[in-house]
């Protein structure tokens, strides 16, 4: 890549929460292949985020890559209104079978926040097919569901990087985020904030929608499996559906296959992304139950107003297919293990660091989170000099490794991260 190139992109091109006028200087990856990016220099470093939480299996997987490429020979897409094909089938039969068997129909969409909207606009038709309009949904602070506008109004408030369209939002319901901690002791305190609001909007609730067990980048929060056990309940007890978003945490991140099964709570509605298909292109899932499903199909309109072009696109369909294969094997189970003791010995020490106020851990998820802001630029640079790829935000450095990375190479990301604590000039 030439400089020129260099410059057209830092002059033309968008990049994740990115601005146009002063952005932060990317890197250029020329290939990738198990836990390395391969730089344009020439240097490997080793990939600490999985590409945002979806490259389990590392990058260039023979399996993943064979599957795509028996795929692209028969069609690469071709439209799912009125045409189905061989991969979606099989996508959504596994998807069924993987998934509690109360869940029976699956939608498929483009990406996370869309498989957000589709969940939340399934409940405001279901609710309208039953005669009544309910349009608000409670869910709890510090939640991330994704950027586009519904999935926005249900991310935390006030926190995210969503405030300033606060105004034009649904106005939904936010109770407060859960304190007590996955390991530590339950309080039932949690509760009531989330018991209060739903008591008195309990009629006009279509829906309550939260990340189960780990709050992703809304800030990294692991909570107690008791609240969402108690969430489930009240659910129940007032016949509210629940949408769980899997999307960051489904297919073994936190050391169950689903991290709802902490809590062994079953959603009305669950969404699927990032890691379904391996890290390798955009797919998402929005499975709900044969009760919904059919109420919203016995609206007046009498079907369900949804259809993106790329819907079951058949080469996302087939990396989804052959990622759930390599899943099968069950490796994951040892591979996330190991990396959970391994963060439990080698990252939880760093807690007597004076920068640091918790760290955090959870399958294959390791949290740090410090005293102060990280200069995100310059940490990320010394990341990069030093041979990983991590991206801090705000107080937080965490690392949501490939399953298949090794000792060597996940005590190398914390050994850096270690360093980055030590050099003060990386904080704000
Ligand atoms: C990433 C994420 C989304 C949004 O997914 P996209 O594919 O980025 O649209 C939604 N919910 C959670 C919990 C996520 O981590």
């Amino acid at each position: 890549m030439s400089q020129s190139d260099k410059n057209f992109d830092y002059k033309h091109i968008w990049h994740p929460y990115s601005s146009m006028i002063n952005p932060i200087p990317c890197y250029s990856v020329m290939s990738a292949k198990g836990v390395y990016l391969k730089l344009q220099n020439g240097r490997k470093i080793i990939d600490g985020m999985s590409s945002w939480w979806s490259a389990i299996h590392g990058y260039n997987h023979p399996i993943l890559n064979k599957s795509l490429k028996k795929q692209i020979k028969k069609m690469s897409h071709v439209m799912f209104g009125g045409i189905t094909h061989p991969s979606a089938i099989s996508l959504c039969r596994k998807l069924i079978s993987l998934t509690p068997k109360t869940l029976d129909c699956v939608f498929l969409s483009d990406s996370g926040s869309v498989a957000i909207e589709v969940a939340i606009k399934m409940l405001i038709q279901y609710w309208h097919s039953l005669g009544q309009k309910r349009i608000s949904f409670l869910t709890i602070r510090k939640g991330y569901h994704g950027d586009t506008f519904a999935a926005m109004s249900v991310s935390d408030p006030e926190n995210s990087i969503h405030q300033i369209y606060h105004n034009i939002l649904s106005k939904n319901l936010f109770a407060n985020a859960p304190i007590s901690s996955f390991h530590k002791k339950w309080d039932s305190n949690d509760l009531v904030s989330f018991q209060k609001i739903i008591e008195e909007n309990s009629s006009k609730i279509a829906g309550v929608i939260l990340e189960p067990i780990v709050q992703g980048v809304g800030g990294m929060n692991f909570y107690h499996p008791k609240y969402l056990k108690k969430i489930k309940i009240l659910c129940h007890n007032y016949n509210i559906p629940l949408i769980f978003d899997e999307i960051a945490t489904g297919f073994g991140r936190t050391g169950k296959f689903f991290s709802f099964q902490h809590a062994d709570v079953i959603p009305d509605i669950l969404c699927l992304g990032k890691a379904l298909t391996g890290g390798t292109i955009t797919l998402a899932a929005t499975l709900t139950t044969r009760h919904i499903a059919n109420i919203i199909s016995m609206s007046k309109v009498g079907c369900f107003m949804h259809g993106p072009t790329y819907m079951g696109n058949p080469l996302a369909c087939a990396a989804a297919n052959a990622n759930i294969k390599i899943l099968e094997t069950n490796q994951w189970k040892i591979q996330v293990s190991n990396i959970e003791k391994q963060l439990y010995k080698n990252l939880t020490p760093l807690i007597d660091h004076p920068y640091v106020i918790d760290v955090r851990i959870l399958g294959a998820i390791g949290v740090i989170e410090c005293s102060r802001l990280v200069n995100m630029p310059l940490m990320q640079k010394f990341f990069v000099n030093n041979g990983v790829w991590i991206r801090p935000f705000k107080k937080l450095i965490y690392i949501v490794p490939p399953y298949i990375i090794s000792t060597n190479e996940l005590n190398k990301l914390i050994n850096v991260i270690t360093q980055a604590l030590n050099d003060s000039s990386l904080f704000l």
